[in-house]
C-alpha cells in the first residue's frame, strides 16, 4: 500500500465507520455464524504475493461482519459496554500513524507528557484526591494501563513487596499472605491473586445491604487471620460490581484498611467514569484512606479500548519495586521525569493519551456528563416501564445505567426468558447469579442509544415474558 491508496482506504474506512455506526441499529445484534465459521473464508496459510486493498476491504463485509456481535448496537445490552466515539477513532488511527512507543520519557516525550497531563486532567473531573495527582509535586500521579485485571495484579505485586519489605524481606513469608475482596468483585481479582501467589479471601456480602462490603465484616476476618498467624496486606474494594453494580463501602473500610496497615485498592473499572458527575460521588467518601484507585474509561467514558487509568498515591511501591535498569533503557533525564514502563507490565504501550486528550477536548466535562446522565435516565425509564408491570421485579436498586430484574418466579422460568429474548436476535442480554439467584441484567448501552430503543427493547420483553409464561 503506497501513500496514495492508504490516502483513498483511510477515507473509505472513516466512510464505513461512519455508515456503519449511524445504520448499526439495522443489523441483528448478535451473529448467527457457527463456531470455526471463518476457516471457509480465510485460506490456512499467508498469501505469497499482496493482495489490492480493494480485495481486502471486499472482505470486510463478507468475512468479518457475519462473525461480529454489534456491541454498539443501541440493541446491545449484556455485560458492561464498551465507549467508542469518532474522536477516539481517530487518535487511536494517529497513534499508529505516528507509530511511537512512549516506555521512557525520552523514547517520546509528548507520549509521557501527554499521559501526565491527561491523569491529571481526569483525576481532577473525578475530584480525586490532589495527592493522585503529578501537579501535587508528590509521589502519587497516575498511568493509562491496557486493563482493570492489569491494575489490579500490578497493585497486588507493589503492595505485596511493600509489606514483604516491613517483613524483613523474608520471601518465605509470601504463603502467610492474605488478600480481601467481597464476593462480588470481578474475578479478575481472584486471578491477580492466583498470579501473585497469595490467598484471596472473598467476604460476604448480603442482599438487605445491597451486597456492599462493610468495615465490620473486614475487620472481624482480619482479626481472624493475625490470630491464626496470617498477614493481612491488601484489600480490593469494588465501586460498582459487575453483577449487579454494588458499591462497598469505602469509608468504613478505608478506616480499617488505615487502622490495619493494609494496601486499599479501588477497583471502579465500570462505575468510576461516572464521578465526572456530582450526584455520583457520595461513592467516594473515605478515598482519602486509598493507596490506589483504577476506573476504565474505555467502558462508558466515550474512549475506545484499550485505556485504563491506575493512580498511585506512592508510585515508589511499583517503581522502585520492580525496577530493572538496563542500559539501552537509559537516559540522562532519568529520575526527573516517569518512564512508564517501570509503572506496568509490558514496557511499551501505545499513544493511549491521545485518545483522552481528542474525547476530552471534543465533548469537554459537560458533553461527557450528558452522556453519562443521559444513560441513566434511560436506565430509569426501563426501571419505570418494568415498575408499572406485576410480572416483573427489580433485583437491585437502579443507581446507574444497569437494570437488574427477574420475572416473578423461578430461576428456570427466568433462564428460558432469557433464551427466548437472545434466540430471537431483536436484543441481546447477559444474565448474572447473584446471592443463589438468577439475575437479568439490562444495560443501556450504546453511545446513540434513544428512549425508542429502550421501548423497542421493553416491547420484546413483553412478547417474550407472554411466551416463557405460557409455554
Ligand atoms: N473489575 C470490574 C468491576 C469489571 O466489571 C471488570 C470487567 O468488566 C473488570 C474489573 C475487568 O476489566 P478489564 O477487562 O479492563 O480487565
Amino acid at each position: 500500500m503506497d501513500a496514495t491508496v492508504f490516502r483513498a482506504a483511510a477515507r473509505q474506512i472513516a466512510d464505513y465507520i461512519v455508515d456503519y455506526i449511524e445504520n448499526i441499529r439495522e443489523r441483528p445484534v448478535f451473529p448467527s455464524v457457527k463456531p470455526g465459521y471463518i476457516k471457509q473464508y480465510i485460506p490456512s496459510t499467508a498469501p505469497q504475493n499482496g493482495e489490492p486493498w480493494s480485495a481486502i476491504f471486499a472482505d470486510i463485509d463478507r468475512v468479518i461482519m457475519p462473525g461480529i456481535t454489534h456491541w454498539q448496537s443501541p440493541n446491545f445490552h449484556a455485560y458492561f459496554m464498551t465507549a467508542q466515539s469518532y474522536p477516539s477513532v481517530i487518535a487511536d488511527m494517529l497513534s499508529s500513524g505516528l507509530g511511537v512507543l512512549g516506555f521512557s520519557w525520552i523514547a517520546s516525550p509528548a507520549c509521557t507528557e501527554l499521559e501526565m497531563q491527561m491523569m491529571d486532567w481526569l483525576a481532577k473531573m473525578l475530584t480525586l484526591p490532589n495527592h493522585f495527582m503529578f501537579s501535587n509535586g508528590g509521589k502519587g500521579g497516575g498511568v493509562i494501563m491496557n486493563s482493570a485485571s492489569e491494575a489490579t495484579l500490578i497493585t497486588l505485586l507493589g503492595a505485596r513487596s511493600k509489606v514483604l519489605a516491613e517483613h524483613g524481606n523474608d520471601k518465605t513469608l509470601i504463603t502467610k499472605l492474605v488478600a480481601y475482596a467481597s464476593d462480588q468483585s470481578h474475578s479478575s481479582v481472584e486471578r491477580a491473586a492466583l498470579l501473585g501467589a497469595v490467598q484471596m479471601k472473598l467476604l460476604p456480602t448480603i442482599a438487605s445491604d445491597n451486597h456492599s462490603l462493610r468495615g465490620d465484616v473486614l475487620r472481624e476476618q482480619i482479626k481472624k487471620d493475625r490470630a491464626n498467624g496470617l498477614i493481612p496486606f491488601f484489600v480490593v474494594a469494588t465501586l460498582g460490581t459487575t453483577g449487579i453494580l454494588a458499591f462497598d463501602n469505602i469509608t468504613e473500610v478505608g478506616k480499617v484498611c488505615s487502622e490495619e496497615n493494609v494496601w486499599l485498592h479501588i477497583d471502579a473499572a465500570y462505575a468510576g467514569s461516572a464521578y465526572i458527575c456530582p450526584e455520583f460521588r457520595h461513592h467516594l467518601n473515605g478515598i482519602e484512606y486509598v493507596s490506589s484507585f483504577n476506573m476504565n474509561p474505555y467502558k462508558w467514558l466515550l474512549i475506545s479500548f484499550d485505556c485504563s487509568a491506575l493512580w498511585l498515591k506512592n508510585r515508589d511501591y511499583i517503581v522502585d519495586a520492580f525496577n530493572v535498569n538496563p542500559v539501552y533503557l537509559q537516559h540522562i533525564h532519568q529520575g526527573h521525569m516517569p518512564d512508564f514502563r517501570d509503572w506496568q507490565i509490558s514496557l511499551a504501550s501505545p499513544f493511549r493519551s491521545l485518545k483522552m486528550w481528542f474525547v476530552f477536548r471534543s465533548y469537554g466535562i459537560k458533553g461527557l456528563q450528558n452522556h453519562i446522565r443521559k444513560q441513566v435516565g434511560l436506565a430509569k425509564y426501563f426501571q419505570s416501564l418494568l415498575l408499572k408491570d406485576d410480572r416483573f421485579e427489580l433485583s437491585a436498586p437502579v443507581e446507574m445505567n444497569l437494570v437488574c430484574f427477574r420475572l416473578k418466579g423461578t430461576d428456570a422460568l427466568n433462564e428460558k426468558f432469557v433464551k427466548l429474548i437472545n434466540d430471537g436476535k431483536a436484543i441481546h442480554l447477559t444474565p448474572t447469579r447473584v446471592g443463589g439467584q438468577f439475575i437479568i441484567r439490562f444495560m443501556v448501552s450504546a453511545r446513540t442509544i434513544e428512549v425508542r430503543d429502550i421501548d423497542f427493547a421493553w416491547n420484546e420483553f413483553q412478547r417474550q415474558a407472554l411466551i416463557a409464561l405460557t409455554l
